[in-house]
């Protein structure tokens, strides 16, 4: 599968269908309710597949009566900018022996990736259109050019072309900061950087868009990617936040994957390890939390070490900055030799009204529970320069009226906490009185509705 030719992904779980020579014929996806007929515009013009009740997609490519076989794995979904379902990704057990039992699919298929150690992923693509075909010759049993071992390839993807006599012995780069959430990448961004750029939160997920933090030393300068962690993507928010944890990766000259110590590794941790293991860039270890009691750390150190190879380990705390300074060295050393990117003086690539929503977003993580925090997108409508202040205009949209009742509070309390809190987080940002006037809309559904989205400022391609 091409990098880029998809925009946004899902999950679900699927049956393989076989024929008596266990060959797949077919398979079956239980597609959830958030996937519409419109979605699957291209699936149901194609003659073999079929909508069954109960969100069932059934693809059955020969007329036969098929034997089932689970996937242990989600199958993966594949859309287009406009959410329409074009293909899919299935990985099987190494021992199921995925790339014999394809003989029969090889029309349908893009490619056979041998994905990790574990499992053999095949793509296929289920559209008409557009279609991106290869030679069926390709088709089994080749791995394709994006998961490549090259080095050669590798060499044409990273760092940018070296100029001759630019600040001689200056080290930059992209470094990709990934993790499940709540590890603490954001954190450790603030940390590094001296300053509030990522917002932080005890609940996960609180960073949407991906930031560029910007570390600049007279002899390095380390742009910092902090990606929304990969989770189980349940709406197209979470696909889109799943897709961008996976384009940082291969951009990266350096990754550090942040784990949190005091727990064992989860299972979102060894699907990010997987994607790092792909990596060509220097893969960094970087255990987080060892400030807080772990009385079965070793354990978990060896577990995470499982995860690896990694080419360095870091023990640190972002919380109380200790063993960033070691970090930062290690990365250092590992980037190339090339221009400075950006002004010296420049800390992040959000401009200040992105910063200014995401401050507010943060109150509101902050000041509310549970049902509201995932459903909150804030938009910075009117920004005016003022003799006495910056006057700022907001709207945080939620998707349900309780949601906004809840927002607002007995007696509009709520929002002024809200409002007060993120005002004086606005005031040290810009260095000036803020007038932040905040207003809550109702937007039903605007994280599955790929307008809202865009509209919104998420764009899949990170434009
Ligand atoms: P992210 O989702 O990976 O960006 O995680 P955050 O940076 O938002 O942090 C999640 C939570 O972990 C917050 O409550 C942080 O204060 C906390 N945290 C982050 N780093 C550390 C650390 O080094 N020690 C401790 N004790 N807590 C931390
Ligand atoms: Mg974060």
């Amino acid at each position: 599968m091409e990098a880029g030719s998809t925009d946004l992904e899902g999950e679900c779980d699927g049956i393989l269908l076989l024929d008596a020579d266990g060959q797949i014929i077919g398979l079956e996806l239980e597609l959830d309710s958030s996937v519409s007929n419109t979605d699957l515009v291209f699936a149901l013009e194609h003659p073999a597949i079929t909508y069954g009740q109960g969100y069932r997609l059934l693809i059955t490519l020969f007329a036969e009566e098929p034997d089932a076989q689970p996937l242990s794995e989600p199958v993966i979904l594949d859309f287009d900018t406009a959410g329409r379902l074009q293909g899919c990704e299935i990985s099987a057990a190494r021992e199921f022996g995925l790339g014999e039992r394809l003989a029969r699919l090889a029309p349908f298929m893009i490619a056979l990736e041998d994905e990790t150690d574990l499992s053999d992923v095949v793509a296929a693509r289920l559209a008409h259109e557009p279609t991106a075909t290869i030679d069926s010759a390709d088709a089994p049993g080749t791995a394709t050019e994006t998961i490549a071992d090259d080095p050669a390839a590798a060499d044409n993807l990273v760092a940018p072309p070296a100029e001759p006599a630019v600040a001689s012995q200056v080290r930059s780069g992209f470094v990709a900061l990934v993790g499940r959430p709540n590890v603490g990448k954001s954190t450790l961004l603030n940390a590094i950087l001296g300053q509030k750029v990522a917002i932080v939160s005890p609940k996960p997920q609180t960073t949407r868009i991906p930031l560029r933090g910007i570390l600049s030393r007279p002899d390095a300068q380390v742009i910092f990617v902090d990606t929304p962690g990969i989770h189980e993507p349940r709406t197209r928010l979470g696909n889109y936040m799943v897709d961008q944890a996976r384009r940082a990766i291969p951009d990266a000259d350096v990754v550090c994957m942040l784990v949190d110590i005091t727990t064992p590794p989860q299972r979102l941790d060894e699907r990010i390890a997987a994607l790092v293991r792909r990596a060509r860039a220097p893969r960094i270890l970087v255990l987080n939390k060892v400030d807080l009691p772990n009385p079965r750390g070793a354990e978990f150190l060896a577990a995470y070490r499982e995860l690896g190879p990694w080419d360095m380990e870091v023990a640190l705390s972002a919380l109380k900055r200790q063993g960033t300074e070691l970090l930062i060295d290690e990365i250092i050393t590992r980037l190339p030799l090339g221009p400075q990117l950006y002004p010296a003086e420049q800390l992040t690539d959000q401009s200040d009204r992105e910063h200014i929503a995401e401050l507010v977003r943060e109150q509101v993580l902050r000041a509310t529970e549970q049902e509201v925090p995932h459903s909150v997108a804030v938009e910075v409508e009117e920004w005016q320069e003022k003799a006495q202040a910056v006057y700022i205009r907001a709207t945080i949209y939620v998707e349900k009226d309780s949601q906004k009742g809840i927002l607002i509070g007995a007696g509009g309390r709520m929002l002024k906490r809200i409002g007060s809190a993120a005002r004086r987080d606005a005031e040290t940002h810009l260095g000036r009185p803020v007038y932040l006037d905040l207003w809550v809309k109702v937007r039903s559904n605007w994280r599955d509705d790929a307008s809202a989205l865009h509209w919104l400022g998420y764009r899949p391609d990170g434009s």
